[in-house]
């Protein structure tokens, strides 16, 4: 939920060099040269907040897309590999984290080290599939990949290319035990869309992804690499089959609760005794089945394929994975499709901001630990802190406004607002990479064995007590998360910086960004899915029939509202999909608003720049939004992204009344919605 994963800018102003963006002199935190005030607001609103930035900046050859979020994590990115480099400095004082990030980092550096290996440190792995000769290796081989890969509520990640991805956390109904959850996988492109749809679109990627897996055999070595990219290709167009779709995904009452003994009854074909003890999974009392259909289907085909077609499979994933570690050819054969093909990039990144970006992965908490004691002042925690209490305040002010909402519902709304557990830069706890090890010049097995450390770190939690406070972004990322069965939220350090939000601004401009990432993140505790989960995150309806068929049916108009959002002749926006971020937006947009009034005590804000307060709140807001995306990486978001493109998040504005009065806005004006046609959701 939350934030894209995308990217990228607005006021780095504060950071770089202004180029084309410039601060305006009243320090409003608006970025003026980048409207466009040629546009109407009531017409455009993300082309009058952006429009001027929007012609005049390139995406970078190297990216899919450009923005606000992009332009803070290069700098985040800068910044960290300063971090890594003195960590790494000879005769620096150094601890052992800082040791294993200094050779992470270096080992995936050495090209010409890596050059000379060849695919030796993937033959082992190699060497494995190709002695499978029986279902029931085949299961244990299986299983022996699994690793914690995805997040069906907190980030909703759902892709993985093993058969299954793990996810483990708080049972739906029993937040106080953790549980695996198994959720479908198995497929190299992004969703099932990419191998089921007739539009021609993706007709040609199929093309092209068989010319990939190809490529990737011939690379590796193997003989008839044609005959075996066809036959992974059609295994996991038979596996696409039986995936449920993206707003499938998303329905949390699809999800059962099978104990170890129901998986061979439930989904009968493969050997689940022998795939669970694998994935260290025996001792699960019971499995949260995310996809059941779904996983009940690529049981059976593990049955029903022919071995060699599951060997070819694992051995391709096996060299795709491994791709980014092994020499120059793979890396750019990877890119190739993964880049230019499905995300439209012309150029690969340095390899420098691929180190840093394999380093968080890997040592995620022992970089940030040292992100946040360089960037982030506790004095900028506390702001952040202040501000986040202010809009949870305004959030409870607007419950209790509510007309629709009966005084039950209100009772428990407010709870769950009064007991939501709010993370402002870093985790009270960083995980412990004592066990971790981390050789200089073994780039593959190091990642491997930092994502074997990782679901061992996950499966050690279905021995614990469950920790509400635990974190699920790292402090460097340019996000935010709500976190449903824990009740929380995190903001990482790494968000909670210019342009979002900076101390010594204007506050209609905090209010306005960072406000309404607050308020979003809030939001989604009262979203479509977060709205099925009460005060101590148990899966629970707590609302009465009126008050929820009330809000279904906000719902559904602001679903509508988005389907109506045609990016391409051929392609609309999926308001379902999007559903629970489109209502967060709306939601805690108002709500940030609402602050914002507050915060004023009463009193008119002055006029600056000749923009009144609430023109330079909303167009914070829109700023906050602003971006450029290629279109195969649209195309790509429109199929597997809850989020909805930046330009119509920023639209929104349109549900609130205040906007209206804000810019004048005219019935007759594109974005013009009539009064009883704006979602008013909370
Ligand atoms: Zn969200």
């Amino acid at each position: 939920m939350k934030r894209p994963r995308k990217s990228a800018l607005l006021l780095v102003l504060a950071m770089v060099p202004a180029c084309n963006t410039r601060r305006s002199s009243e320090d409003t935190g608006i970025d003026l040269a980048g409207m466009d005030t040629s546009v109407a607001p009531g017409d455009d609103f993300n082309a009058y907040t952006n429009g001027g930035w929007i012609k005049s900046t390139p995406i970078p050859p190297d990216k899919s897309s450009y923005g606000i979020d992009a332009i803070l994590a290069d700098e985040t990115r800068t910044r960290t590999r300063s971090l890594i480099q003195d960590a790494a400095k000879v005769g620096a004082p150094q601890s052992e984290d800082a040791r294993k990030i200094g050779d992470f980092y270096a080992s995936f550096l050495d090209e010409a080290g890596i050059e000379s290996r060849g695919i030796a440190p993937l033959k082992p792995q190699l060497d494995s599939i190709a002695a499978i000769a029986d279902r029931r290796t085949l299961a244990r081989v299986l299983g022996g990949q699994l690793r914690a890969d995805v997040d069906a509520l907190n980030s909703t990640n759902f892709e993985t290319g093993n058969l299954f991805g793990v996810w483990i956390t708080q049972g739906l109904t029993d937040p106080s035990h953790s549980y695996p959850y198994l959720l479908q996988g198995g497929l190299g492109m992004p969703d099932r869309d990419y191998y089921v749809s007739p539009s021609p679109h993706m007709v040609e990627l199929r093309k092209q992804y068989r010319a990939h897996v190809e490529a990737m055999f011939k690379l590796a070595g193997f003989t008839d690499p044609r005959g075996r990219a066809a036959r992974v290709f059609a295994l996991e167009t038979a596996m696409a089959k039986v995936h449920a779709t993206r707003v499938e995904s998303e329905d949390v009452h699809s999800a059962v609760s099978w104990t170890r003994a129901d998986l061979p009854s439930k989904a009968p074909g493969l050997d689940w005794p022998a795939l669970l003890e694998a994935a260290h999974l025996s001792d699960a009392p019971a499995i949260v089945v995310w996809h059941p259909k779904a996983v009940a289907g690529l049981s059976a085909l593990c049955a029903k394929q022919p071995l060699a077609a599951w060997k070819d499979w694992l051995a391709f994933h096996a060299v795709e994975d491994a791709a980014p570690y092994l020499p120059k050819a793979f890396v750019d054969e990877r890119f190739n499709f993964h880049g230019k093909v499905l995300s439209g990039i012309p150029e690969l990144r340095p390899r420098w901001q691929r180190a840093i970006d394999f380093t968080n992965a890997a040592l995620g908490d022992a970089v940030g630990k040292m992100y946040v004691q360089r960037y982030f002042p506790a004095e900028t925690q506390a702001k952040a802190q202040a501000m986040a209490a202010d809009l949870v305040r305004a959030f409870a002010k607007r419950i209790d406004s509510l007309s629709w909402m009966s005084p039950e519902t209100k009772v428990k709304a407010k709870q769950k607002l009064e007991t939501l557990k709010i993370g402002v830069g870093y985790p009270d706890h960083w995980r412990d990479y004592s066990s971790l090890e981390i050789v200089k010049g073994e780039a593959l097995a190091n990642a491997q064995r930092a994502e074997l450390f990782e679901y061992r770190s996950q499966l050690a939690k279905l021995h614990l007590p469950v920790d509400r406070g635990e974190w699920w972004m790292t402090p460097q990322t340019v996000n935010a998360v709500n976190l449903p069965l824990q009740n929380a939220l995190n903001f990482p350090a790494a968000i909670i910086q210019p342009p979002y939000f900076d101390a010594k601004a204007d506050a209609a401009h905090n209010y306005g960004a960072m406000g309404a990432v607050i308020g979003h993140e809030i939001s989604h505790s009262f979203d479509d899915q977060g709205s099925q989960f009460d005060a101590e995150g148990r899966m629970a309806n707590w609302w009465t029939k009126e008050d929820f068929e009330h809000f279904k049916a906000a719902g559904e108009a602001l679903a509508a509202q988005f389907d109506a959002y045609r990016p391409f002749p051929d392609l609309a926006v999926n308001g379902k999909q999007t559903l629970s971020e489109n209502i967060a937006d709306a939601a805690g947009l108002m709500v940030a608003y609402d602050a914002y009034r507050l915060s004023l005590n009463g009193k008119p804000d002055a006029v600056k720049n000749g923009l009144t307060g609430d023109q330079r709140f909303f167009i914070s807001f829109g700023q906050s939004w602003r971006s450029k995306v290629r279109d195969a990486e649209l195309r790509k978001e429109i199929a597997t992204d809850g989020h909805a493109p930046e330009q119509y998040r920023a639209d929104t504005v349109r549900n609130l009344n205040a906007w209206y009065d804000a810019f004048s806005v005219q019935p007759s004006q594109k974005l013009s919605l009539p009064p009883d046609r704006r979602v008013h959701v909370w």
